[in-house]
């Protein structure tokens, strides 16, 4: 049967006691806010599937995702996929899992290709419609590709319905990563910074190229799920302060912390649009709520 959690009693049997506990002990104003929250995330591969069992631990409100891609056993040096889910889609495995671990969580499953200009359209229309009142807009588009397309259209989908969304990445040698919440016309979108991107030498490397093996580590790809779920219940709670871009670098344990403003000069046309709407904004500063 359905268990019930989020009971106002603290149960130590209750896996949402703990959670609860954030708001008592004046972490965040109101945990149970998360219940009305719902995230669209994009990629379930090793930093992707982690961020959505996080969220789903979490006790999260609804759950979009989507993949393209089969489960592999060259998949199983990351975490949460299993060997006996190969050849299941990515979707389909993750769901199987995920509602055993919190059957309170509404989850949508989508195999599909977000760049095919049908899919994109499809992105949008879940964007818009897949919050959880009837109607409403998701929360948060969370982006866990690892390929410069699929990046183009989560950018091109959110900087159209000035949907705030977060992006990762981690390098094909496997020993950095990044994570960078990306706010239209506030901060820097994925088409506004080309030389930052370059100079950093991080984001740069996260782009896939093409018939290259690349490297993959289990650890780095679970911090990176982890810092990018952090910022996510942060941004989303509102508590502490949010990352707007942090990077990691596992050789020197270097975790480079930055606010990237938007180009005026963004080739996006809807993002200097949304940059219209923002002359005034600053980041947020520890202890003040963000301006949405
Ligand atoms: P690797 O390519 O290193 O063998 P991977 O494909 O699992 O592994 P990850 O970086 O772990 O790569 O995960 C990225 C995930 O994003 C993959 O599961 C992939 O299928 C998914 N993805 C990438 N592009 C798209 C897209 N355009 N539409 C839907 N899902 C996508
Ligand atoms: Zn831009």
């Amino acid at each position: 049967g359905r268990r019930v959690y989020m009971s106002s009693e603290v149960v130590d049997s209750n896996p949402y006691s703990r959670l609860m506990a954030l708001q008592r002990m004046g972490v965040v104003d109101n945990y149970q806010n998360i219940r009305s929250l719902s995230v669209i995330i994009v990629g379930l591969g090793g930093v992707g599937s982690v961020a959505a069992e996080m969220l789903t631990r979490c006790g999260i409100g609804k759950l979009i995702l989507y993949d393209y891609d089969r489960v592999e056993l060259a998949n199983m040096n990351r975490l949460f996929f299993r060997p006996h889910q190969v050849g299941l889609t990515k979707t389909e495995a993750s769901v199987q899992t995920l509602v055993e671990i919190n059957p309170d969580v509404i989850f949508e499953e989508y195999t599909i290709d977000i760049t095919l200009s049908a899919n994109f359209e499809q992105l949008l229309d879940r964007t818009q419609h897949g919050g959880i009142e009837p109607g409403t807009r998701v929360d948060l588009v969370l982006s866990c590709v690892d390929n410069y397309a699929a990046r183009m259209s989560i950018n091109q989908a959110c900087n159209e319905l000035n949907m705030p969304w977060m992006e990762s990445g981690v390098s094909e040698d496997a020993v950095s990563g990044h994570i960078q919440t990306l706010l239209p016309g506030r901060t820097a979108c994925f088409e506004c910074l080309p030389p930052l991107i370059v100079a950093s030498g991080i984001a740069e490397s996260t782009l896939k190229r093409e018939g290259v093996c690349a490297a993959s580590l289990p650890t780095t790809m679970g911090l990176v799920a982890a810092m990018l779920v952090q910022n996510t219940l942060k941004y989303l709670l509102g508590f502490g302060q949010v990352s707007y871009y942090l990077g990691y670098s596992a050789m020197t344990d270097f975790f480079p912390a930055d606010v990237m403003r938007p180009n005026p000069e963004c080739p996006n046309s809807f993002c200097r649009q949304q940059q219209q709407k923002y002359t005034e904004w600053t980041p947020m500063v520890y202890g003040k709520k963000t301006q949405n």
